[in-house]
């Protein structure tokens, strides 16, 4: 039996739909949410993700802001214009895509966006509230995952849950909340032994490792959830996940790349640029 595909593309339309209502009942009160969005360079995969972002606030009806920096801006450049945004009154969010030039600290430029503009939540404030399970902005892959599993039924409550991957975006996030929602969690990575033994325990498995058709059928029990973060390219140059296509016919539930996780992504990030215009404007949900 083939699993049921875990549509990303259709739930990001439905979850844009509603946050496009209540940004027009905002702009009713005289608040328009806006979104910042600067990219360093020219590297293409970050040349297409932002102008997604661009198309998804045009969808949700927000205002967005593009900055399309040099690869030679320096550190000060960069710091000096998100400060400028810090407390532009039209911004409520800032993002700027990684990875920036390697003459650049990813961890600096994070810092410098404001906490309470910080809608990719990566920074430590944001992420030490994920921890706590106490948060404004929710990190958005993780998050768009939890909305995926909701959709479907699918309760991480009791289950084992296994994450591979344990970066800062999305293993470790995930894993938090899938805790908070009562999962059995562990999270793997390059050192775990009998990868596969463990893989095979899970009810929900997470894949996150950046290796297209890592996750392979003997690697997943009997009715699994899998959920593929992957977003890799494949010899033809065809954008897959990092799970075999063959465990399709061995999960009870599956999201399929392109059109899984994806799209979730960026509508959590349209979520969260919704919340800090809120918050700033101190309207509650
Ligand atoms: P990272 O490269 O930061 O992390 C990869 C993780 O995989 C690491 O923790 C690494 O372990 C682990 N790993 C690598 N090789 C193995 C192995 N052989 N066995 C077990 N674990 C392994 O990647 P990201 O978390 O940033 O992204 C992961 C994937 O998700 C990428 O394909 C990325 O493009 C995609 N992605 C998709 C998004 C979406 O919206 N769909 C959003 C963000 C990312 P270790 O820590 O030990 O090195």
């Amino acid at each position: 039996m083939s699993a049921v595909r875990m549509d990303g593309k259709a739930l990001s339309a439905k979850v844009r739909g509603s946050i496009l209502a209540e940004t027009e009942k905002l702009k009713a009160q005289g608040v328009t949410p806006g979104l910042a969005v600067i990219i360093v360079g020219d590297d293409p995969a970050s040349q297409i993700y932002v102008r997604n972002k661009e198309k998804a606030c045009e969808e949700c009806g927000f205002y967005s802001e593009k900055y399309a920096l040099p690869a030679e801006t320096t550190q000060e450049e960069l710091l000096g214009l998100i400060a400028q945004l810090n407390v532009s009154p039209a911004v409520s969010g800032i993002l700027c895509q990684m990875p920036v030039p390697p003459h650049i600290s990813e961890e600096a430029v994070i810092a410098a966006i404001d906490a309470k503009k910080d809608v990719d939540a990566f920074h430590p404030v944001n992420v030490g509230k994920i921890m706590i399970g106490d948060f404004d902005f929710l990190p958005c892959t993780p998050a768009g995952v939890m909305e995926l599993l909701d959709e479907y039924g699918v309760d991480p409550k009791g289950k084992e849950c296994v994450v591979v991957g344990r970066s800062n975006i999305v293993g470790k996030p995930m894993s938090m909340l899938l805790l908070h929602r009562h999962g059995t969690v562990t999270i793997c990575h390059s050192r775990t032994h009998d990868l596969a033994g463990v893989c095979r325990r899970a009810d929900i498995l997470v894949a996150a490792v950046g290796k297209a058709g890592f996750i392979t059928p003997d690697m997943v029990k009997e009715g699994a959830t899998v959920i593929d973060v992957g977003m890799n390219r494949n010899a033809e140059g065809k954008v897959c996940g990092d799970v075999d296509a063959a465990v399709m016919d061995k999960a009870a539930y599956m999201t399929p790349v392109p059109g899984g996780v994806g799209p979730m992504t960026i509508t959590m990030l349209m979520k969260n640029t919704l919340k800090a215009a809120k918050l700033q404007h101190g309207i509650q949900d």
